[in-house]
């Protein structure tokens, strides 16, 4: 999924525990996972080496390719964190970096996946793997209409689970 929807996610759980930074952290950080085990799509990457059959074997070479991909990342990664402050303001400072650092953790998998395929070594393997293993099979790619949706919900089902558990 977008690191948008992963950010918003993770803040979302993370005002389950608004005065316990390490806690809010390990609840964005578990939203991946589980945000990523629903079919989503993917938006296309220059760099990307796929490997569909093993893709623990896929890859991402450097270059101007990378440059590119790095600042549709970035864009998508400070889209999310904008999103995360602007819907879920915490009254208080401890509150505010709670749901911050959710958004933070929210997104966080995917770039370790990136130290995955440059270190290839542990505890990062492990980490892949799991995240890989958790993913879902079925994927939406090249359907920008179910992709869409897909995110539009992860978003609009955070927001409802921070509202009901804020009651
Ligand atoms: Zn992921």
């Amino acid at each position: 999924m977008t690191l948008t929807s992963h950010a918003v996610a993770g803040a979302a759980v993370a005002t389950l525990a608004p005065q316990n930074p390490i806690l809010a952290f390990a609840f964005g950080f578990l939203s991946h996972y589980l945000l990523d085990a629903f079919p989503h799509g993917h938006y296309p990457l220059r760099s990307l080496i796929p490997s569909p059959k093993d893709k623990l074997k896929e890859d991402m070479t450097w270059g101007w390719n990378f440059v590119i991909d790095l600042f549709k990342m970035g864009a998508d990664f400070l889209l999310g964190l904008g999103l995360a402050y602007l819907l879920f303001a915490a009254p208080n400072k401890s509150g505010m970096l709670a749901i911050m650092l959710g958004a933070l953790a929210g997104t966080l998998p995917d770039p370790l996946h990136f130290v995955y395929w440059k270190l290839r070594q542990e505890p990062f393997i492990s980490l892949s793997k799991f995240h890989l293993s958790i993913a879902a099979t079925k994927d939406f790619d090249g359907d920008t209409k179910k992709t869409l949706l897909v995110e539009i919900s992860a978003i609009v089902a955070s927001i409802l689970f921070a509202k009901l558990i804020s009651l």
